[in-house]
C-alpha cells in the first residue's frame, strides 16, 4: 500500500501542483489582503516574477533560505516561489528569539534570510553568520509584490527537475525549551498530507479560510491552511493582528467558512463574544483548534459562542494529524482528537518500556506513517525521537476511545510524580476550568525536596480565588486529595510560547 502512495507521490512535486492551482482556478480569488484582493492568475505571476528575479540574484534548487515573517501576502508569494524553484526555505515563528534563531542558523547556514523591515534585531544576527544577500534582500519581496500588481508578463526562469523526495521546506520542531529541531518535510509527503486534511474537513472551492495564527506554522500553512485552501480553490484571507475584534470583522465582512485557531486565541475569541455579538458569524462552519491541550468544558461551548461546528486536531510538525471530521457526533469532537488523516498512519500507545497497553489505557502515542519523518535534520543524535522500527515518538500521553479516536492527555515529561502517586497535569486542569472565577489556568510539577514534584496551578481568574477555597471546589467536584494543588499562583497574563501555547516552562521559571 505504501508503495502504491509512493508511486503516486511521482505527481507530487509543488512546481507542478502550483501551476495547477493558479491555472484552474485563474479569475477566483485566492488571497485578501487587507485591501489587496489577489487572484490565482496574478498570484501565478507573481510567484512567476519573484522566481525571475530570485533565480538573478543567484538562487537556485537546494539552496536554503530562513523566512521570518508575519501574515502577509508577501509571504504567501515568497513560500510559494521557494516551493515552486525547489529553494528550502526554514520557516521561523514571527515571535522566535535570537538564541533559538542563532541555533538554526549555525545549522544550516542559509544563502539568505527575509524578514519583515520592523525585526531590527535580525540585522544584526545576519551580519554575525555572514548570511549573503541577507541586507540585499530585508524589503525584496514587498517590491516584488509591488512591482508584479503593475505589470503583468510573466517571468522567465528556468526549470529545475525536483523529486517528490526532495526536501521541500523545514519546519521547526515546537518545545518550549533549547533550540527547535528542523523537521525536513518532501514534495511528496507535504502534499500528500495537504490533500489528506482537505478531504476530512471537506475544503472546496467555496472555503474561505482565515488565517489567524502565523502561516508559517504547519496548522495554518497546510493543516489545510494555507495550502489546503489554494489546492482546493478556496480564498484565504489574511489575518495581521489575531485579535477577536479583527477576527470577528473579518469573518463578516468577507464570510469566512472556518479558521484555525489555538486554544488560547479561541478562548479570547469566546471572551470577547460573551460581551459582544453584533457581528454576523452565520458563514462560519467549521473552527479548527489545535497545538495544544483544550479542556472538554471549553469545548463543549464553541459550536454554540461562535456558531460553527468545532474541530480538533491533534498536530505534529513531525508529520502525524489527528483530526475530527465534521461528521463525527457533538460527543466525539468535544472529548476527542479524532482519528489519523490517512488509512496508512500507523499509532501504538506504549508504556514506559516502549511495549503496547491494552486496548483504552493511557500510554505514549508513538507513529510511523507515509508523512511522518523517520529522522531530524542535520541532529547527530537522533536518539529517543524514534524507536529502532523507525516510529516518532511524540512525547505525548494519550488513549485510543470511541471506534479509534485519540484522546491527548498531555506531555509524558509534564506528569507529575508527587510522592510516588502520577498525576497527569490536564485531569487537574480540566476541573479547575469548571469554577466560575477561573478564566484560565496551567497546572505544572515543581522540584520538592520532600515529595518529589508538587503540585502547582497557576490561573488567570474573573475573581480571586485563595488555595483553600480551591482545594475545596476540586474535593468537591471529586478530585482525589493527592492530585489537589499544593500552590496557586494568580497571574495576570500567561506566557506563551511563538504560535500562542501557553508557556509551561518559562511559568515554572517564575516560581
Ligand atoms: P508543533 O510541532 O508546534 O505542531 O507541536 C506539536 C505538539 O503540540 C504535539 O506533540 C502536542 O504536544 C501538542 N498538540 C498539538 N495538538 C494538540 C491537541 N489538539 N491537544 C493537545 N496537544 C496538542
Amino acid at each position: 500500500m505504501i508503495e502504491l502512495i509512493q508511486e503516486k507521490w511521482n505527481e507530487y512535486v509543488f512546481s507542478k501542483e502550483i501551476l495547477n492551482w493558479t491555472e484552474t482556478f485563474e479569475s477566483k480569488t485566492a488571497l485578501v489582503d487587507g485591501n489587496r484582493r489577489i487572484t490565482y492568475e496574478e498570484l501565478g505571476k507573481m510567484v512567476d516574477y519573484c522566481w525571475e528575479k530570485l533565480e538573478k540574484i543567484g538562487l537556485s534548487k537546494g539552496d536554503k533560505v530562513a523566512v521570518q515573517m508575519e501574515n502577509h501576502a508577501e509571504f504567501v508569494v515568497c513560500i510559494l516561489t521557494f516551493l515552486a524553484m525547489g529553494v528550502i526555505p526554514i520557516l521561523i515563528l514571527p515571535a522566535q528569539k535570537t538564541r533559538e534563531i542563532e541555533g538554526i542558523l549555525k545549522t544550516v547556514h542559509p544563502k539568505m534570510y527575509i524578514y519583515d523591515t520592523k525585526n531590527k534585531h535580525i540585522e544584526k544576527l545576519i551580519e554575525e553568520n555572514h548570511i549573503c544577500f541577507g541586507k540585499l534582500d530585508k524589503a525584496f519581496f514587498s517590491q516584488a509584490i509591488d512591482v508584479r500588481m503593475r505589470i503583468s508578463k510573466k517571468g522567465q526562469h528556468s526549470i529545475h527537475p525536483i523529486n517528490p523526495d526532495d526536501v521541500a521546506l523545514l519546519l521547526l520542531s515546537g518545545g518550549t525549551t533549547g533550540i527547535p529541531k528542523l523537521i525536513p518535510r518532501t514534495h511528496g509527503d507535504y502534499i500528500y498530507n495537504v490533500q489528506k486534511v482537505s478531504q476530512r474537513c471537506k475544503v472546496n472551492d467555496q472555503s474561505i479560510f482565515l488565517a489567524v495564527i502565523p502561516m508559517a506554522h504547519n496548522f495554518a500553512l497546510a493543516n489545510p491552511g494555507l495550502l489546503g485552501t489554494l489546492m482546493n480553490g478556496g480564498t484565504v484571507v489574511i489575518c495581521q493582528d489575531a485579535a477577536p475584534i479583527e477576527i470577528f470583522s473579518l469573518i463578516e465582512k468577507e464570510k469566512v467558512t472556518y479558521m484555525a485557531l489555538v486554544p488560547s486565541i479561541l478562548k479570547m475569541c469566546m471572551a470577547y463574544r460573551n460581551i459582544d455579538d453584533c457581528d454576523d458569524l452565520s458563514s462560519l462552519e467549521m473552527i479548527l483548534v489545535g497545538g495544544a491541550m483544550l479542556q472538554e468544558e471549553t469545548a463543549r461551548k464553541v459550536d454554540a459562542v461562535l456558531n460553527g461546528k468545532l474541530i480538533q486536531v491533534f498536530g505534529t510538525a513531525e508529520g502525524l494529524i489527528c483530526m475530527n471530521s465534521p461528521d463525527d457526533t457533538y460527543e466525539i469532537r468535544v472529548s476527542c482528537q479524532g482519528r489519523p488523516i490517512s488509512e496508512l498512519d500507523q499509532i501504538k500507545i506504549v508504556d514506559e518500556n516502549g511495549n503496547e497497553v491494552l486496548k483504552g489505557e493511557i500510554g505514549e502515542l508513538i507513529t510511523k506513517g507515509p508523512y511522518t519523518i523517520r529522522d531530524y535534520y542535520l541532529l547527530s543524535d537522533q536518539q529517543g525521537y524514534f524507536n529502532e522500527d523507525g516510529f516518532y515518538l511524540t512525547g505525548d500521553k494519550a488513549r485510543v476511545v470511541h471506534g479509534g479516536n485519540i484522546q491527548i492527555l498531555g506531555r509524558v515529561r509534564e506528569q507529575i510524580n508527587r510522592a510516588g502517586e502520577k498525576i497527569m497535569p490536564s485531569e487537574v486542569e480540566e476541573i479547575i476550568q469548571i469554577n466560575p472565577n477561573i478564566i484560565d489556568c496551567a497546572v505544572v510539577g515543581v522540584e520538592d525536596s520532600i515529595l518529589g514534584n508538587r503540585i502547582c496551578a497557576y490561573v488567570t481568574c474573573r475573581k480571586e480565588i485563595g488555595l483553600d477555597e480551591m482545594r475545596e471546589f476540586l474535593t468537591d467536584e471529586g478530585l482525589a486529595s493527592f492530585k489537589l494543588p499544593d500552590t496557586l499562583k494568580i497571574v495576570e497574563q500567561f506566557p506563551y510560547t511563538a504560535v500562542g501555547k501557553i508557556d509551561k516552562k518559562k511559568l515554572c521559571d517564575l516560581l
